[in-house]
C-alpha cells in the first residue's frame, strides 16, 4: 500500500513586475508538512538575477507607473480592493498556512486567513486620514514650511514562517499606504502562501511592480536587503539574522525595522484569580506551540503561591489537545520542522542538565509515529539565571520562576536580553497598569494580551528596532521633506 501524499500546492513561477515569470534558477523549494513529514507543495527558487528584476520592477512602479501619480484616495481604494481579494481567499490561505507550518486550523482561520484584509483596510483608512503635506509657520517667525510625507521608496520585506501572512502584511500594508512598492521574500518553509498576495494584487488591479514575490532562503534574503535598489528593509525573524541585517543596513545607511525574538514575562500577582489567569495565559504562552514572538515563556509567581501556580500551569499544559493541525479540535500542532524540534529538544536537555525540574512534558508524545511534535513542557525550581529562562526557545517550553515582592518581579522581568512583550495578572487593574508602566518592554498586557493594529508593536534591546502598526508603523515608510517658503 502506498502512503505517498500528492502535492497539494504547486507554483511554477515568480511574481515580478505584475507578471508570472519563470525563475532563472534551476532549483525548486519543496515544502514538507510538519504533520505527515511528506511534501505538500513546491515553488521555484530564486537567483540573484530574479531579485535584480524584482527590485527593478518595484523601482519602475515607484517612479514611472500609475501608482506614482495616484492621489491618496485612489491609492486607498486600490488597497481596499486588494483587501477584498485577499478576504475572498482567506479560507484557502488558512489551509495553506496550516499545511506548511503546522499551525492548528483554528489559529490560521482566526489569524492568518483574515489578517491580511484587516490590516490592509486599517492602513488604507490611515492613509486617508494622514495629511500628505502640511504648512507650518516657520519657528524663526519668517516664512512658512511645507512639510511633506513622501514614500521612503522600494521596500524589501523579509518574512519568517511562524505567522507568514500576518507578518508579511504588517509590512506590505503600511508600505502601500505610504505609496511605497515592495519586494516580499517569504521563508522557504512557508513559500506557498506568499503567492496569495500575488493572485490578489492582480485581481485588485494594483499597478505592475507594486508587489513582487521572490523566494529563496538566507542567501536570497541577504542579497535582497543589501541590494542597491532597495531603500528600506523590514524584517521579522531571529535576533541573529536581525543583527546581520542591521549591520548591513547600518553600513548602507538604509532605514530598517527589525522585529526579533523575545523571552517575555507574565507577572502573576498574589491577588490574581488563578483560574482566570491560567485561561488567559493559555494562548499568550502556547499559541502555535510557542512559536510566537510574544510568547510569555517566563511565568513569574509570588513565592507564597509558587506551588499553586506551577501546578495550575502544568495542568493547563497537559490538558491541551495535540494532533493533526487540520482537525478543528486540535489545539496544538507539531513544530515547523525537524530542525526546530531538535533545537527545542536541546533546550529541554539543557534545562534538565542545569537542574531544573520538568513538571510536565519534556518528550515527543507517544501517540504519534510521525510529525514533529513535542509535548508542552513546564520547568520549575529554577531561577532567572538558568539557560532555559534566558534563551528564546521558540517551542512549547515554559518556566515558572518565583519572586519575593513586586520590585523583585519587575527586576526579574527586566533581567533579559530581550524586551518584546509581557503581561501582568491581578484582580486590581490599577496596580497592574502601574507595573506595566515600570517593565522595560515594547508591549505589555494587563489581564489580557492582543496585538492592536492601531498601536505601535515592536521591542526594545535584542527584540528589535522600530515599530510596526499604528501611525508610528506608517511613519517608518515615510520620508519627510521640508520645503521652505519665504512667505
Ligand atoms: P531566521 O531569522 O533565520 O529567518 C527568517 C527570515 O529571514 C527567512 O525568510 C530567512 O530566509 C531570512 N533570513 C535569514 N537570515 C538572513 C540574512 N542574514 N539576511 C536576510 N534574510 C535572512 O529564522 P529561522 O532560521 O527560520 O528560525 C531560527 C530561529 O529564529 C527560531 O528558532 C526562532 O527562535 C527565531 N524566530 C523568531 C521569529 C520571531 O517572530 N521573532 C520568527 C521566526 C524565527
Amino acid at each position: 500500500m502506498s502512503h505517498q501524499t500528492e502535492l497539494q500546492y504547486q507554483r511554477e513561477h515568480l511574481f515580478i513586475g505584475g507578471e508570472w515569470r519563470p525563475s532563472t534558477s534551476p532549483d525548486t523549494i519543496t515544502v514538507i508538512s510538519p504533520f505527515t513529514e511528506q511534501p505538500v507543495g513546491r515553488a521555484p527558487d530564486t537567483s540573484p538575477a530574479d531579485i535584480d528584476a524584482a527590485v527593478a520592477a518595484a523601482r519602475h512602479a515607484l517612479t514611472r507607473s500609475a501608482w506614482a501619480t495616484w492621489d491618496v484616495e485612489t491609492r486607498a481604494a486600490a488597497i481596499d480592493r486588494f483587501a477584498d481579494a485577499l478576504e475572498r481567499r482567506a479560507d484557502e490561505t488558512a489551509r495553506i498556512v496550516t499545511a506548511e507550518n503546522g499551525m492548528p486550523i483554528w489559529g490560521s482561520s482566526a489569524v492568518e486567513g483574515p489578517d491580511p484584509a484587516r490590516v490592509l483596510r486599517h492602513f488604507a483608512q490611515l492613509a486617508r486620514t494622514t495629511p500628505q503635506e502640511e504648512r507650518r509657520p516657520a519657528a524663526s517667525g519668517t516664512g512658512t514650511t511645507l512639510v511633506r510625507r513622501e514614500p521612503v521608496g522600494v521596500v524589501a520585506a523579509v518574512v519568517p514562517w511562524n505567522y507568514p501572512q500576518s507578518l508579511a502584511v504588517f509590512k506590505i500594508a503600511p508600505a502601500l499606504a505610504a505609496g511605497c512598492t515592495v519586494v516580499v521574500k517569504p521563508a522557504p518553509e512557508t513559500v506557498l502562501d506568499a503567492f496569495q498576495f500575488a493572485d490578489a494584487a492582480q485581481e485588485a488591479g494594483l499597478p505592475d511592480g507594486v508587489i513582487n514575490i521572490v523566494t529563496g532562503g538566507r542567501d536570497a534574503g541577504a542579497y535582497l536587503v543589501s541590494h542597491p535598489g532597495v531603500d528600506k528593509v523590514a524584517f521579522t525573524g531571529s535576533t541573529e539574522a536581525g543583527r546581520a541585517i542591521g549591520e548591513v543596513c547600518g553600513r548602507l545607511l538604509r532605514p530598517v525595522t527589525l522585529e526579533l525574538g523575545g523571552k517575555s514575562a507574565a507577572i502573576v500577582l498574589d491577588d490574581a484569580d488563578l483560574g482566570r489567569t491560567v485561561r488567559g495565559l493559555t494562548w499568550v504562552c502556547l499559541a502555535h506551540s510557542g512559536q510566537t514572538c510574544y510568547t510569555n515563556s517566563r511565568i513569574l509567581a509570588p513565592r507564597s503561591r509558587y506551588d499553586e501556580v506551577v501546578d495550575a500551569i502544568a495542568d493547563l499544559a497537559a490538558s491541551l489537545q495535540i494532533g493533526d493541525p487540520s482537525d478543528p479540535a486540535t489545539q496544538l500542532g507539531p513544530l515547523v520542522s525537524s530542525r526546530q524540534r531538535e533545537r527545542v529538544e536541546s533546550a529541554i536537555a539543557a534545562g534538565r542538565a542545569g537542574g531544573a525540574r520538568v513538571v510536565t512534558g519534556g518528550r515527543r508524545p507517544a501517540a504519534f509515529e510521525r510529525g514533529w511534535f513535542i509535548e508542552p513542557t513546564v520547568f520549575a525550581d529554577l531561577d532567572n539565571s538558568h539557560t532555559v529562562a534566558r534563551e528564546e526557545i521558540f517551542g512549547p517550553v515554559l518556566t515558572v520562576i518565583p519572586y519575593d515582592d513586586i520590585d523583585d518581579a519587575v527586576a526579574i522581568a527586566d533581567d533579559s536580553p530581550y524586551g518584546l512583550a509581557g503581561t501582568v495578572w491581578t484582580s486590581d487593574e490599577d496596580k497592574g497598569i502601574e507595573i506595566a508602566r515600570r517593565v522595560r518592554t515594547g508591549t505589555v498586557g494587563v489581564n489580557f494580551y492582543d496585538i492592536d493594529l492601531g498601536a505601535p508593536f515592536g521591542g526594545v534591546k535584542a527584540s528589535g528596532l522600530g515599530r510596526e502598526l499604528g501611525p508610528e508603523g506608517l511613519a517608518s515608510y515615510v520620508a519627510y521633506k521640508s520645503v521652505y517658503l519665504s512667505r
